[in-house]
C-alpha cells in the first residue's frame, strides 16, 4: 500500500513515484490531484520541501 505524501490519502493507480531530488533515498508518492494542485511535500529523510 501507498499513500501520498503531501494528503495521506493511499493511492492505487493515479500516482506519481519518485525519488527525493535532495536525498535520493526515499521514494515521493504523490496523487494525481496533489500533483496537479502542486501541493507541497516533506521527504521523510532530510526533510527537503518541494512541489
Ligand atoms: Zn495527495
Ligand atoms: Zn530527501
Amino acid at each position: 500500500m501507498k499513500r501520498c505524501v503531501s494528503c495521506g490519502r493511499e493511492v492505487k493507480q493515479n500516482y506519481v513515484e519518485f525519488k527525493c531530488p535532495s536525498c535520493g533515498k526515499t521514494e515521493v508518492v504523490r496523487c494525481t490531484s496533489c500533483r496537479v494542485l502542486g501541493t507541497k511535500y516533506t521527504c521523510a529523510e532530510c526533510s527537503f520541501t518541494g512541489p
